[in-house]
């Protein structure tokens, strides 16, 4: 029986101590040179202390974030007093890592625009991620820079690259990335141009005294150097985990909930994973009611979530930790954007059941 769709899991998985680094929302490349980088690290993180940032100061930040593997978060929302809701509460948050995730957005406005809506009636903020393709390369140029601008809006933090962001050719997205306020995130592509200064193959976000390590993987696209996107992901994982202190990592995994054979999917990187503790899911448009709980090789939980394209759903995952920085409890609930007043989950839910199926048919 459909009913509310949330979810709670106790941990298995123990998470290493690590020390508090900073308390402000802050985004990090880690490398050997982070040392030698600090200086400018605080520099940048002072600057961070407005809830309003000036385009030009941001687009400085963002140079000096391309300069010093370091970028900085300071995320609108749709006014300056969610910003500071958004950031106090991220920072005040002592013992939850709040994640609200998309995946298949499609270029679609229309969802965009429901899924700013609901997260402005949300109490608690967190950060904002996807899992690729939330362009659409049929869309103009001016409406894929539409949905960039509604992302920049929303105060999304971090993408993968779905095959959508990479069909028109790696000048054309690296022409966008610009204009992005988030980053974009992915460790198994290798990039022959301009493209390969703007993608990240990591980035790490401090959420309060919480180190959350984010990367992205996704399948073979023309055009693009392919590696393991398995071995990619766990290579990342651990080093995130290990050297970078992570207390979560997650994947944005544009690789599919499930694809046939020896093809890589985020079944199979569940798996075969060891220091992934979420993967944000799709490609396949998949519909899940709710987050696929798998072990990972050391028989820890992995979690496995994807919502609706087209912005249709949006899941918020809040990760409970205790005794210092040990994992020990999950939360997961699946909102549908467009919800109508009066309508509950499950008859919505039945509804895009339906749709999933006459897209699956067709
Ligand atoms: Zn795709």
């Amino acid at each position: 029986m459909i009913c509310a769709f949330v979810t709670t899991i106790r941990s298995k998985s123990i998470v290493p101590a690590s020390k508090t680094v900073c308390t402000r929302l802050s985004i990090e490349n880690l490398s050997d040179i982070l040392n030698f980088l600090f200086q400018q690290y605080l520099f940048i993180h002072l600057c961070t202390h407005h809830d309003t940032m000036k385009n030009d100061r941001r687009q400085f930040l963002n140079q000096m974030s391309l300069m010093a593997g370091i970028a900085v978060l300071s995320k609108p929302m749709a006014s300056a007093a969610a910003i500071g809701k958004r950031i106090n509460t991220l920072c005040a948050s002592g013992t939850n890592v709040t994640i609200y995730h998309t995946n298949d957005l499609h270029g679609n406005l229309g969802g965009l625009n429901q899924i700013k809506t609901l997260l402005e009636k949300e109490e608690t903020a967190g950060l904002i991620l996807d899992a690729g393709d939330f362009l659409n390369s049929s869309h103009s140029l001016q409406q894929q820079k539409q949905v960039i601008c509604a992302m920049n809006t929303i105060g999304y933090h971090t993408a993968a690259i779905g095959d959508e962001e990479l069909s028109l050719g790696q000048d054309h997205l690296a022409s966008l990335v610009p204009l992005m306020r988030f980053n974009l995130v992915n460790c198994n592509y290798g990039f022959n141009t301009e493209l390969s200064k703007h993608i990240k193959p990591y980035v790490i976000i401090h959420s309060g005294k919480f180190k959350i390590g984010i990367t992205g993987v996704g399948h073979q696209v023309e055009g693009v150097t392919y590696r393991d996107a398995i071995t990619s992901a766990n290579q990342i994982a651990g080093m995130l985990k290990e050297k970078g202190k992570c207390d979560l990592v997650i994947c944005l995994s544009h690789l599919g909930y499930w694809q046939a054979g020896d093809k890589p999917d985020n079944l199979k990187l569940a798996a075969q994973s060891e220091h992934i503790d979420m993967i944000i899911s799709d490609h396949n448009h998949k519909l899940l009611s709710g987050p696929a709980i798998k072990l990972n090789k050391l028989k820890q939980e992995v979690i496995i979530s994807c919502t609706a394209w087209d912005g249709l759903m949006m899941n918020r995952t809040i990760f409970g930790f205790e005794n210092g920085k040990q994992k020990s409890n999950m939360r997961s609930k699946h909102f549908i954007t467009g919800q109508p007043y009066g309508q509950t989950f499950a008859d919505a839910f039945s509804s895009l059941k339906s749709i999933e199926k006459l897209r699956v048919s067709a």
